[in-house]
Order: C-alpha cells, then structure tokens, then sequence
C-alpha cells in the first residue's frame, strides 16, 4: 500500500525530510526540482510509513487505498516519475536537500534583527529558516491586517487543502524571536532606511503585485479586466470587493491557459452551493449564483504542446468540470501526441485527447482553445466579444463574449530606491543578495526571496528552498560583519511604529481576526472572511493585550 502525492502537493519538500528511505523525488538538491510541477513517491520504494503523511503542510498525501475516485490518476502519475531510475535512487539525491544557514555568530549586545517586507510563502519560510537559530528576531510587515499573501488571497476557495499550509505559518508565527507588524506599509509607514536603523538586514519578499497587461484595442472597456484581480475578489482582498464582475452573458473568455486561468474558469462555472461550503467572499458567491455564464473559453496563443497549465491542475479541472476541445484543436492535440518527448506533456496531451467537443454537454463548461492571438476587443460602451488571429495566419475568428478576462502572468513592481530590472520584472539579486547593476556590488543589508527575487513562478513550496538560500547568505554577511549594526535600541521599534501606525496589528490581533472569521463560518464553511479593513482592525483591537512582562520578553528576545 504505497503511499501517493496528489493534487495539492506544494513542492515544499517537507515530505522529503520526512521520509525515512528517500523515495520522494524530486528533492530539492535535485536537478529537476526547479521546474517540477509536484513531488512524486516511488512505489517500489514506499515503506508505507506515513511520515510524510504527518510532514505534508497541505494534507496532499494518501495511501493508495485511500483516493477518491478523481485522485485515482496519480496513482499512475507518481509510478510514471521513476522508470528512468529503474527502482533505484537518482544518484544525484542525497538526505539533506534545503542547505542548513551557517550558524548564527551570536553577538553580546543583542540578536541578529531581520525585517522581513510582505508575509506570504517566500517571507513565512524565510521567518521560519531563520528562527531555527537561537539568537534572531525576525519583524514581519505587511500592509494589510492580515498574513499569508496568496495562500490568502490567491488559492481558490475550492483548494482548501492548499490554504492548509496557513496551519504551518500560524506555527511560525509563534515561535521565540518573531513580531508581527500589521496592517503596517514599508516605504509609507516606515521607510528602507528607518527599517535598517532597526535592523540589521532587511529581506523583501513582496511577490509580483502587478499583471502583466495585454496591449490590444478595447482592453479598457467594461467588462474586461485581469484574472488575477478576479481572484483576488473571489477572495475577499479588500482591495478588490467592489471589483465589477460582468456575468450577464452566457460567455466569458480567459486569455493565457496557465493554472491562474484555470482556478479562475473553474470558480466560474462551479456550481454554487458547492462553494458556498468554502471561505469564498459572499460577494462572489451571491454573483455567481445570478452568473448567466454557461461557457468559459481558456485561449491559448500557441499549441496543446506549450501548454501553461500544470499536469496536476489538469487532472483535478478535467474531474471536477465539463471540459470540451474543438475538433481542430484536438486533430492537433493528436499530432502533438506524435512528437511529444517527456514523459508529463504525454500524459496531459493525452487526457486533453480524451475531451469530447461539447455537443453533448448542455450544463455549464470549460473550452480550452489553442492557436488564437488576440488581436482587440470588440463593442462600444462595453465588451461584446473578442477578436483573434489564427497564430501565424491572417484567418481572422470571433468571440461573442460579456467578460475578457487576461490571464498572462504576474510583473514585480519595484521597491522604493532599490535597483530594478523592470523587464524581467525583479530585483536584481545574486541568491538572495540584492545587486547594484551600475557596481556589480551587494546593496549592504538589502535581500530578496520568492517571486521578487526569481519572477513569478513555481508553487508555494518552491519558496521554501528560495527562502533558504536567501537567508543562507544573510547568515554568512552577519557572520562576515558585512552587515551594519542597527542605530536604535532593541525595543525602540515598537513605540516607532505605534506612533506612526495606532492601528498596527500585532500576532496576538491577527489571531482575534483568525478566530473570528472561523467562528463566523459556522459548521458549514471553513471561515467567512472580513472583507472590509476597519472591520478587521476594531476585531484585532478588541483582542487581549499582552502583559507588560509579556510585551518587554516579546522586543528584547
Ligand atoms: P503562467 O503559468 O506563466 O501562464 C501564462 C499564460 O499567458 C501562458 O499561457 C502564456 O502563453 C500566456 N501569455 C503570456 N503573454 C501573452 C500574450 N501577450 N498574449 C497571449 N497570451 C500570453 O502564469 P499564471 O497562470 O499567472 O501562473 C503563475 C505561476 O503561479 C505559475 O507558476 C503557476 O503554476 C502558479 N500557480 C499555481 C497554481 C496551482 O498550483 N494551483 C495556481 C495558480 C498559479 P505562452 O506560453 O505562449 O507565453
């Protein structure tokens, strides 16, 4: 009874550590981890321990006995991953995958101080890695009053086992040395050069705020928009809960096919008392379930080959919606089939094989569309539809549609005076170091992790090698004195930011929020989210303040 990594693996590699005879591949030391789509166990190797069971953050590992009937493909999936390796070990792997930061020289006067700028996965793996070291303090700033960016504001309500790894955040958060800092803007509250009066480093890992934008007519018009902000409104990030969603016409049409697209169709044309059993924000669910939407059409700009979404996306969109392909779309789907090498393209080229065309389908459904650029959007005082050429030809098509959504990959936005390289959409960065392009050398106590750092790809769990590295070199610059000594005593930060902030939330305010939002979700839903700032900020005000002794051991640890 081996066991099978599903769905919702996070390629963090705790699952790796965990495991006693090293069947799970691949590991973070080796070569294909960077690019893997998720982490499979070898069933010839399986001891059927359960260890990494207890170690996976986001519940996404079963016995094979245990699977429901839409997990039973990865069954098959893993198998697929090892017959290279002939039922032996990669040679590459070895036990201890993620590096271990040097150790920390602990310094007489006072600990190592990082402040860590956003708390999504990239800044809660770095907490993590550097709170394994006695003698640090770790400051954490986020803009809004609550954690965990995209693990927030990101995961579709529909992937409750990937929001699981929240749990493991919350673990973080309350570990010797951490502070959070709430509801708190770097660069208005508090600017870079205050932080490092504070610190001895400052480590951003900010993500990839912005869209990219697709430059054609009519991308203005009502009724287009990103489907990033979409998921951020289905979400509940109060920045977009008035976002206006048009689901008046029977279509939608999504441009890009990468797994945002696909979270975003799914949402779409899920029936909605199934999500009314998740935390989606009641905006959303009371819209959708006016939504006249009846097909939402994925278009792809090249091939079934190049296809952006992952293998295990595809298996969980294809088992849970209606999934149609045209009949030119699939005669190439079966060409592709032909020249296709590796061994996961296969796989999903043959379940995009299996798609009917939607003739028989009368409820709602997913159309994946391959080989159309877009070219502008049509209509007058709003969108009426979108018009495409057939890639590489003249041939011109047409949409009728009420709603274009673009879903073309996310852009980093740059970060007050640190340098910038706005193609790429990155700080410039040497593993972590920040870099000036005009020196070639480090910005003395300025780092980078997660998408800031490396562009936006990659799963949650990615973050957790990224944030790693980054924090090994900060480790080694402390150790080196490369690092400045903070200017202002231990505690002192606290008062600054009370002063400049009033309504700063603090771990013990998050927690209010948290248990608030479950409470209100009642039996029926995991939590019903605040959606609004000040709601959250009077629920944290409310929460009990920490004693005095309390609040002196929580500056000066
Ligand atoms: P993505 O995977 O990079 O996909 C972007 C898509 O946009 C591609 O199909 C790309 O086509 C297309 N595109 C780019 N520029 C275009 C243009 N000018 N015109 C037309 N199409 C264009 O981006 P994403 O979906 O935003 O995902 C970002 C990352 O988050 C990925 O690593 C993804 O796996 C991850 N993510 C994971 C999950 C999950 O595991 N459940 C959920 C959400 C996001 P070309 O290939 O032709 O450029």
């Amino acid at each position: 009874m081996p066991h099978v990594i599903t769905q919702s693996c996070c390629s963090d590699g705790s699952c790796v550590f965990a495991c006693p005879v090293n069947c799970i591949h691949p590991s973070p030391d080796e070569p294909g981890f960077a690019t893997a789509e998720m982490l499979f166990i070898d069933p010839a190797a399986c001891v059927d321990c359960g260890a990494c069971v207890t170690a996976c953050p986001v519940g996404a590992i079963k016995p094979d006995t245990k699977l429901t009937e839409a997990q039973l493909p990865f069954i098959e999936l893993n198998a697929s991953f090892y017959p290279k390796y002939e039922g032996k070990l990669p040679p590459t792997s070895k036990l201890a995958p993620v590096p271990d930061a040097p150790a920390v020289d602990r310094r007489p006067h006072g600990p190592l101080r990082v402040a860590i700028v956003g708390s999504g996965p990239a800044a809660m793996y770095a907490a993590d890695e550097l709170l394994t070291q006695r003698g640090v303090r770790v400051n954490v700033f986020e803009k809004l009053p609550t954690p965990y960016g995209l693990v927030r504001a990101g995961v579709a309500p529909d992937h409750q086992n990937t929001k699981g790894v929240t749990r493991l955040f919350d673990r973080i958060t309350q570990r010797r040395g951490f502070g959070f800092y709430l509801n708190v803007e770097v660069g208005r509250d508090i600017t870079h050069a205050e932080l490092l009066e504070h610190h001895h480093a400052v480590l951003y890992a900010v993500g990839a705020p912005n869209d990219k934008r697709l430059d054609v007519e009519g991308m203005d018009l009502p009724g287009t928009g990103t489907a990033t902000e979409v998921v951020a409104w289905y979400n509940g990030h109060p920045e977009f809960s008035h976002l206006p969603v048009d689901l008046s016409h029977q279509r939608a049409v999504i441009i890009g096919n990468g797994n945002v697209a696909l979270d975003v169709a799914r949402i779409l044309v899920t029936d909605p008392d199934a999500l009314a059993r998740t935390d989606i924000s009641d905006h959303a669910l009371a819209a959708l379930r006016d939504s006249k939407v009846q097909e939402v059409v994925i278009v792809a700009r090249r091939g079934p080959l190049h296809s952006a979404f992952t293998l295990p996306e595809l298996i969980g969109l294809t088992s849970t919606c209606e999934v149609v392909l045209d009949a030119a779309d699939h005669e190439q789907v079966l060409r592709d089939l032909e020249v296709v090498s590796d061994a996961l393209t296969r796989n999903k080229l043959e379940i995009l094989a299996k798609l009917g065309d939607g003739s028989a389908v009368t409820g709602p459904r997913i159309r994946l569309a391959y080989q159309l650029t877009p070219t502008r959007v049509l209509g007058t005082d709003k969108v009426a539809g979108i018009e495409f050429t057939v890639t590489g030809t003249d041939e011109v098509r047409e949409l009728a549609a009420g709603l274009v959504l673009t879903s073309i990959g996310y852009h980093g936005k740059a970060i007050g005076d640190l340098p910038f390289d706005d193609a790429a959409g990155v700080v410039p960065n040497d593993e972590g170091r920040v870099i000036d392009p005009a020196t070639g050398k480090p910005v003395r106590g300025s780092y980078v992790a997660g998408w800031i750092k490396r562009g936006p790809t990659g799963f949650i769990g990615t973050n957790k090698s990224c944030a790693a590295h980054t924090v090994d070199r900060l480790v080694a610059d402390y150790n080196a004195s490369r690092l400045g000594e903070p200017s202002a005593k231990v505690g002192a930060l606290q008062e600054l930011i009370r002063t400049r902030r009033p309504d700063v939330v603090d771990s013990a305010g998050w927690r209010a929020i948290d248990s608030a939002e479950i409470a209100r979700g009642g039996a029926d839903r995991p939590r019903d989210k605040f959606i609004d700032v000040a709601d959250m900020v009077a629920v944290a005000a409310a929460a009990p303040k920490p004693s005095l002794r309390q609040r002196l051991l929580a500056s000066f640890s």
